[in-house]
């Protein structure tokens, strides 16, 4: 499969395919100057994934030079910004230079954040080596690195020049990293695609057992609902881009009530987080209950939470809201909130009362 992300005067385009990591160099040939690639990696994808990256850029002809960043979170931080900058800089990099992400979105995220910025700005092609990356955040242009004051804070938009998605890397990846990504794959199709949660629902036993056609026809299908987002608003100045952000408002509150930590990961947070607001939605009576029923039992399928005792959190509805307020840097009164009448019908409610909020999250304390 090949989507193009229509940006206006700079589209690129996003190669799905089996087995493109053992063709990388034939692919990323182009975009080698004077022969050679700078990639950015983590300890885990440089064990796991590249060897036969490299292997096959080697088979093109092409030579290489390899920064590893600790695998995880902590390595969007402004020291692990410093030393990869400083790598770039004593590899002499140019700007006609192409920057290779290679890993999840860590590794993305601050790829191409350092792209961004060193020598004002360098090209960068994301091989993105988890679901999350390939089906969410190597699609777009976000990138960022965390600082003391909270998540992604400190970024830019930087769009990729390519994306080379290889389904088969994901038969390394861990089942729970395998999980959260899949939250991100049901939530398009919750989002505005209910033919795509039918899918969703048929092949659900197939994709994580790791059925190749599958795993094609998911990742193909949520980049194409990416793309179409981000092209219709790519700095989230209309509020398309928005709806995107299905489930993280109440998922954000839960990642931060459980400290943004290995008790609750990203996707696990959004899984909960689109259960609740189906039936936030239902409580409002803009949703059908069974619609909502739908919802939770196939993320709970996928091993996902749907529920706060599910994700570990054990706080007021008070004390949830409050977590909302920091994120948005507000003070009370009401929030804008992506609610649903039903599967694939989701809309932004623009202004929800936070008392009537963090009543529903009480009563959602009991189940
Ligand atoms: P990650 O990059 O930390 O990867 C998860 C784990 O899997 C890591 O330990 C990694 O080393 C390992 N791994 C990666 N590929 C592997 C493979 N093929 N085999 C075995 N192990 C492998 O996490 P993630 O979930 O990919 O990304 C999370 C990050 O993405 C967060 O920082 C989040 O803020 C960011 N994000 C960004 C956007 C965006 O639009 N830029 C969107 C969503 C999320
Ligand atoms: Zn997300």
């Amino acid at each position: 499969d090949n989507i193009t992300v229509s940006l206006e005067g700079r589209p690129y385009d996003v190669l799905i395919g089996q087995g493109l990591i053992g063709k990388s160099g034939e692919y990323l040939a182009p975009y080698a100057r004077s022969g050679r690639l700078l990639i950015v990696t983590d300890t885990h994808v440089g064990q796991h994934v590249l060897p036969q990256f490299a292997a096959s850029l080697q088979a093109a002809g092409l030579s290489y030079a390899a920064h590893l960043l600790p695998a995880g979170e902590g390595a969007k931080s402004w020291a692990e910004l410093e030393r990869l900058v400083d790598w770039l800089l004593s590899e002499h990099i140019e700007r006609s230079d192409h920057i290779v992400a290679l890993g999840g979105g860590v590794v993305g995220d601050i790829t191409g954040f350092a792209a961004h910025i060193v020598k004002r700005g360098c090209h960068f092609v994301q091989v993105p080596t988890t679901l999350l990356a390939q089906v969410d955040s190597s699609v777009g242009g976000k990138t960022a690195i965390n600082s003391g004051a909270g998540k992604n804070l400190v970024g830019a938009f930087h769009q990729p020049a390519l994306v080379l998605i290889d389904p088969d890397v994901l038969d390394t990846l861990p089942r729970r990293e395998l999980g959260t990504g899949y939250a991100e794959v049901v939530k398009y199709g919750l989002i505005d695609a209910p033919e795509f949660f039918d899918w969703c629902e048929t092949n659900i036993d197939a994709f994580l057992a790791g059925d190749a056609d599958a795993r094609l026809h998911a990742i193909a299908r949520s980049v194409e609902a990416k793309a179409r987002i981000v092209a219709a608003d790519e700095k989230e100045l209309t509020g398309v881009r928005a709806l995107l952000n299905l489930g993280h408002t109440f998922g954000h509150a839960l990642e931060a009530e459980t400290g943004y930590s290995d008790t609750l990961l990203h996707g696990e947070g959004v899984a909960a987080g689109m259960a609740l607001a189906f039936r936030y939605s239902v409580r409002r009576g803009h949703c059908p209950v069974g619609d909502a029923d739908r919802v939770s039992v196939h993320l709970a399928k996928a091993g996902l939470p749907t529920t706060l005792r599910e994700a570990h959190v054990d706080a007021s509805g008070g004390q949830l809201v409050e977590h909302m307020l920091h994120d948005k840097k507000k003070s009370g009164g009401t929030l804008p909130f992506l609610l649903a009448n039903g599967i694939g019908q989701t809309f932004l409610a623009k202004d929800v009362d936070l008392d009537d909020v963090a009543a529903f999250l009480n009563e959602e304390r009991g189940r």
